[in-house]
Parts: C-alpha cells; sequence; structure tokens
C-alpha cells in the first residue's frame, strides 16, 4: 500500500481557508466538500483529515494525523507531546486580557483575586503564574466577551484581531498574553517514508513562503549607480543587468524583501533608479 502523511486541518473556522490556500499554493489538489472527513491530495501522497481544531493536538500525539495545523494558542493550551515544525504566517492574532471600560486600570496587579473568563485556562494560567498574581479561572468555550457585562467575570482573556468585538462589548484589552500564528505541528518522530514525504511538503512550502515575502524588482538605472543600487538590492545570487538601447543605462532585475519593501526603493530612487516595476513572484526556490 502507498505511504500517505496524514495531515489534520481545520474543518471549519478562521484557519481553514489559509490551510487550503497554503496547500492549493505548494502544489496539493484536495477536494472539499463540505460533509467529507478526509480527502486525498489527487497529485501529492498526503491525505489531509478535516477536524475540529481543538482536537488536532491529541489526534497528532496519537498518531491518528501525522502532522496538523492549528493556531500557535491552540498548540500551547493543549500542551501535547506536539512541537512545532514551522511557523506558517497566517491567521495572526493576539491572545489578550481585556476589562470593562469602566474600569481604571491599574497595571497587573488589578487582576488579583478577580475573576477571568476564557477558553485558554491553560495559558492564562501560566501567564498570571509567571506574574505572580492569583485569580479565579472561569472556563467558556464560547462568547468569552459577554462574560463581565452579565456578570459572570471581571475580565476575560481572548483572541484578539482587531479589537472591534471587544469595542461592541464595552471593554478595552490591558495585557496582551501572547501574540499567535497558524503553525504546523508535529507528534513522535516519523517512519522514513513517511518524514521524505513531510520534507517535500516543506520543502514547497518554504518556496511559497519566500515568495509572499518577496517582490520581483526591475527597474532602469544610469550605469554609475549599478554598484550602488546591487548593495541595496542584492538579490538571490547576483541581479540581471541589460543594457538599454539609451547609451550609458541599464535595466536592473532582482528580488526584494517585502519588508523593508519602502525604505529600499527610497534608497534606490536616491541613487537614480527609474520606471521600477514590482511584481509578485508566485514561488521562490533559493
Ligand atoms: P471552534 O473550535 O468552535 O471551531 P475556535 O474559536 O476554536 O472555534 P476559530 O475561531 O475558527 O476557532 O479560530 C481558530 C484559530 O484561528 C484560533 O485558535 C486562532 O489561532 C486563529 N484566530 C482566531 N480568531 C482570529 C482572528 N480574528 N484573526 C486571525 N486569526 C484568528
Ligand atoms: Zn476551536
Amino acid at each position: 500500500m502507498e505511504t500517505l502523511l496524514r495531515l489534520a486541518i481545520q474543518k471549519s473556522g478562521r484557519l481553514q481557508e489559509g490551510s487550503l490556500e497554503l496547500l492549493k499554493e505548494a502544489g496539493l489538489a484536495v477536494n472539499n466538500s463540505r460533509d467529507q472527513l478526509k480527502a486525498r491530495a489527487r497529485n501529492f501522497p498526503v491525505e489531509v483529515l478535516f477536524l475540529r481544531d481543538d482536537d488536532i493536538p491529541q489526534y497528532v500525539e496519537d498518531q491518528v494525523a501525522d502532522v496538523g495545523i492549528v493556531g500557535e494558542n491552540v498548540f500551547l493550551e493543549k500542551k501535547r507531546r506536539n512541537h512545532i515544525i514551522r511557523k506558517l504566517d497566517f491567521a495572526r492574532c493576539r491572545l489578550s486580557i481585556a476589562i470593562p471600560r469602566s474600569e481604571q486600570y491599574t497595571g497587573i496587579t488589578w487582576l488579583e483575586g478577580k475573576n477571568i473568563a476564557t477558553s485558554y485556562p491553560v495559558i492564562v494560567k501560566d501567564f498570571l503564574s509567571k506574574h505572580g498574581i492569583s485569580a479565579g479561572i472561569h472556563e467558556i468555550s464560547g462568547s468569552v466577551e459577554i462574560a463581565p457585562g452579565i456578570g459572570l467575570a471581571d475580565a476575560i482573556c481572548d483572541i484578539v484581531s482587531t479589537g472591534s468585538t471587544l469595542l461592541s462589548n464595552g471593554l478595552k484589552e490591558v495585557e496582551q498574553v501572547m501574540r499567535s500564528e497558524a503553525v504546523l505541528i508535529g507528534g513522535s518522530s516519523l517512519e522514513p517514508d513517511k518524514q521524505a514525504i513531510l520534507d517535500k511538503l516543506l520543502f514547497r512550502i518554504e518556496a511559497v513562503k519566500s515568495a509572499h515575502n518577496n517582490k520581483y524588482i526591475l527597474l532602469n538605472c544610469p550605469n554609475e549607480a549599478i554598484q550602488k543600487i546591487t548593495s541595496v538590492i542584492p538579490g538571490m545570487n547576483s541581479p540581471t543587468i541589460m543594457p538599454l538601447s539609451k547609451p550609458g543605462w541599464s535595466s536592473l532585475h532582482s528580488v526584494v524583501d517585502e519588508n523593508d519593501f519602502w525604505e529600499k526603493i527610497d534608497l534606490l530612487k536616491s541613487f537614480g533608479a527609474q520606471g521600477i516595476l514590482v511584481i509578485p513572484i508566485e514561488k521562490m526556490i533559493a
């Protein structure tokens, strides 16, 4: 029988789309119809299992799945025999403590002796004990943000991305407990066949990730500026230089990191670069 790597992803929710998108960009064709539990990629030896995200760490520990995609918050909360194989750069959010806006927050000691409602009791407990605070923790599984309003708790600890849910429930964010993004987790070591499939998948994920973080850049510059410009955008090896039909000018092609893109553009302009084009890269293999 053919060896398949079993990859667990969220069945429905905020991680599902990003997970499927990542697989698609890595070249895996996965059908997902609403009610199926698993799907075999048509062109890659992976079987995708669709599960509740909260259950994925357990399934990975039990080797029902070989690897899984969850939020870092769920990975930390579940404390299973899992490790992070790779951070995946999507589903970024933070886990924060929020209190009613009418309260005056005096610092972390404000939480002493209070009641905190959360779906993440383990993470909150760790956070409080790290700060030497003792508080009651009230575990609830959903709609945490209404807890203070109905008198269930003095504070909450929940996921925040924009803060608008907090605002509409009369709450304000007072402590950031952790930042989170989607992560690929694994359990115990894999048999060689499966590890080989995972390595191949990771290679593709790497190509997709670096493509997202980089742009292809083309510009025209006077020949005297080539050296300076090359030092700013060295690219993967070194830039490609092609002469323009206009004497003394060249076209220079390179790759630029998205994070310091704007800063570099300013520098390039100051060196005399013109006609700058920036183009998305689909895959990038170093
Ligand atoms: P259920 O288990 O019932 O499906 P859930 O609250 O665990 O619900 P989601 O709301 O889909 O599931 O969130 C899944 C993960 O996505 C969270 O654990 C977190 O890592 C991340 N996440 C949650 N909310 C956001 C958000 N607003 N922006 C970005 N990422 C988020
Ligand atoms: Zn969940």
